[in-house]
């Protein structure tokens, strides 16, 4: 009987996938409510939600008939309540069956092994992160952010979990930056300190980028860089060492990491494309990474970003002379949305708006910054006079204005959102203006981008995007350039990254389809999996790294844990409900009324008996607990909390946020 009673709980019970420490994040003296996140922690007693409608829910299932799934928090419609992206489970991976664990034959206390371990970039794309480690030595590569998804409202960025190299940080060798994108360099403030203010290794833009953005953090010790170029060989530690190369991207300054191990060469691309005109920048030295393949790569760590596009990348050159057809068809302003880091798209606008005698405003913060730099590194060419401030966007024709603007994801606070939604100062779109999205959507951001896209045509703009021009036309390998690589590198172990689970099977498939390799040298791993290296053989650790989402909120690193992404559902999904009592200490009674606000949740003038009945409660709910042995503010605000939020869910079948706050007078 207690056995089949342990195993039904345990089918109720929702481990989140996280466990993430928990901080009050409310201000004053209040807390939030967590009760309602319908997890294990729920206090016995708590109403359930409704299941699909509130009549059903007075139904309950027949003992021993128990569901099968574990219920699922509802939102007020009945309908399930969309899961946290840090809560997703992902299936269990079918692919690597029997390589979990070390392999028969293998006495791990005498074996050396290489480890690679994505903390980031796997599966997803952002927040790329690598590290390859081998005894006391460790190289990381790249510490990026991930733009939030939908379902993160508040959200400024995500970045890895990196509690594994916080274990190790005294090994850490050297941090390597590949380029300048957010993805790649974006969390490199935020985690020097946990990474123990490793030296950086980095080409010049890329420092320059990271060295801006680092302003902002005032409080922090300045950045440790050495600049590295094309060629460079520098050691790391007693057993690594790695040789920079160049690639093309469409940011310039790319570089590929080509580390010598005791167990082999490995190679991590960086985001690349084989570019034959790229954009004031040479291509890369196909002869060079022949002789590399030549010499044997073992372990090749390749991007998969567009794997499964047909083709080659398209070249600068190309992407030029599109944009060049919607420029010489432009009659109004054109309005370019763009990330502040994608140096090689401004300058080709800058270059076209020269041809066709516009002049060019830049708009948004990090974009003006960025563009400072890539002047002063000649990456941004402009005539003088072609830049003008936005002050002065009134004294030309608007069909003689290219304005550049952060906001090709939608984010609600950049230039372009802002133009859009008729709150920026100086700029309106018209009829007739032209609008360039010069960038993919990035998977999750749809919503946000629809939204953007509706308001564009809806004032009549001409809307430009990616897939009707190939003007983003990534920086990344297709197909052919992924052929090509491949040809000149034949590693003996591939490791897609950079990529959703489907780009890296992809890239798996034509590896093995087209240039025969082996299936089981072809690596698909997930984020947080250790992957040991011996001369011929690989298998993954038993144990994984931490490698779940860690959120910023623009407040503090990581406070964002899933406890509050769930109190800005439950905000967002139905309301919030403040008491503020004033408690007399001497008296233990309520003086005057208690003062309620509500937001979100019913609009209280119509509720007038409902909240006569809450002042009610709340008052004798104090005044029958305050003068007991054990009760202090928390006490009380708890027990305010639990009987105001069953009552009000009782009245409404809604589960506001309750924040009661006590004022002891
Ligand atoms: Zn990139």
């Amino acid at each position: 009987m207690e056995e089949n009673n342990k195993e039904s709980e345990q089918l109720f019970t929702i481990e989140p996938l996280v466990q993430k420490e928990e901080k009050p994040t409310a201000t004053l003296t209040a807390t939030p409510t967590r009760r309602f996140s319908s997890r294990s922690r729920r206090p016995s007693g708590q109403p359930q939600r409704p299941q699909t409608q509130p009549a059903e829910s007075a139904r309950r299932p027949e003992s021993g008939q128990q569901p099968r799934r574990s219920p699922r928090p509802r939102n007020r419609y009945g309908a399930p309540r969309s899961r946290l992206a840090g809560e997703r489970r992902l299936p269990p991976t079918q692919i690597h069956q029997g390589r979990i664990g070390t392999p028969e034959g293998v006495d791990m206390s005498k074996e050396d092994t290489l480890k690679i371990i994505p903390l980031g970039g796997l599966g997803e794309i952002g927040k790329n992160m690598y590290v390859v480690e081998y005894r006391d030595d460790i190289i990381v590569i790249d510490a990026g952010v991930m733009f939030p998804q939908d379902n993160m409202p508040g959200i400024d960025f995500v970045i890895p979990n990196t509690k594994y190299l916080e274990e190790r940080k005294q090994n850490i060798r050297g941090l390597i930056l590949t380029h300048g994108h957010f993805d790649h360099v974006g969390a490199v403030s935020y985690l020097q300190d946990k990474l123990g203010h490793p030296d950086i290794y980095t080409a010049e833009l890329t420092k320059r980028f990271v060295e801006k953005r680092h302003v902002e953090f005032s409080h922090l010790p300045k950045l440790n860089f050495h600049v590295v170029k094309h060629g460079d060989k520098i050691k790391f530690g007693d057993y690594l060492e790695a040789e920079f190369f160049h690639m093309n991207h469409n940011i310039p300054d790319d570089l590929a990491v080509i580390i010598t191990t005791p167990w082999g060469t490995f190679m991590h691309t960086a985001d690349f494309k084989f570019d034959p005109n790229p954009m004031n920048d040479r291509p890369a030295d196909l002869r060079r990474l022949k002789e590399f393949g030549d010499r044997g790569v073992d372990i090749l760590m390749c991007e998969s970003t567009d794997a499964e596009e047909e083709g080659h990348s398209l070249s600068e050159q190309t992407i030029f002379e599109n944009m060049d057809k919607i420029f010489k068809d432009a009659n109004g302003m054109i309005l370019a949305g763009t990330f502040s880091t994608m140096i090689n798209r401004m300058q080709q606008m800058v270059q076209l708006s020269e041809k066709y005698g516009r002049k060019v405003i830049f708009d948004g913060y990090s974009i003006k910054t960025n563009i400072e730099i890539a002047k002063e590194m000649g990456y941004i060419k402009l005539a003088k006079g072609t830049q003008i401030p936005m002050e002065q966007v009134d004294n030309y024709p608007r069909n003689r204005i290219t304005v550049i603007a952060t906001g090709a994801l939608g984010q609600e606070s950049s230039s372009l959102m802002r133009i859009i939604n008729q709150d920026h100062r100086h700029l309106r779109v018209l009829k007739g203006d032209s609008v360039i999205f010069s960038s993919s959507v990035i998977p999750g951001n749809e919503r946000s981008v629809q939204y953007l896209k509706d308001g564009l045509y809806r004032a009549g703009a001409r809307v430009y995007h990616y897939q009707m021009m190939d003007i983003h036309a990534g920086g990344h390998a297709k197909k052919d350039d992924l052929r090509q690589i491949l040809d000149l590198i034949r590693p003996k172990f591939l490791i897609p990254h950079h990529g959703h689970y489907s780009m890296m099977v992809t890239l798996g498939d034509l590896a093995v389809k087209e240039k025969g390799m082996p299936p089981e040298n072809v690596i698909i791993a997930d984020n947080g999996k250790i992957i040991h290296f011996t001369k011929d053989r690989w298998w993954f650790d038993k144990i994984q790294a931490p490698a779940n989402y860690i959120m910023i909120d623009g407040l503090g690193i990581g406070d964002v844990g899933n406890v509050v992404m769930r109190d800005r559902q439950v905000l967002a999904e139905d309301g919030m409900f403040v008491i503020v009592a004033l408690l007399d200490t001497r008296t233990g009674k309520v003086k005057g009324s208690p003062d309620i606000i509500s937001r979100g949740f019913i609009y209280l003038k119509e509720n007038k008996d409902m909240l006569m009945q809450v002042r009610r409660r709340v008052r004798a709910i104090i005044e029958s607990k305050s003068m007991l042995p054990e009760a202090n503010a928390a006490y009380l605000k708890d027990e305010i909390r639990n009987q105001i939020g069953l009552y009000l869910f009782q009245q409404t079948e809604r589960r506001p946020m309750v924040l009661p706050v006590l004022i002891e007078v």
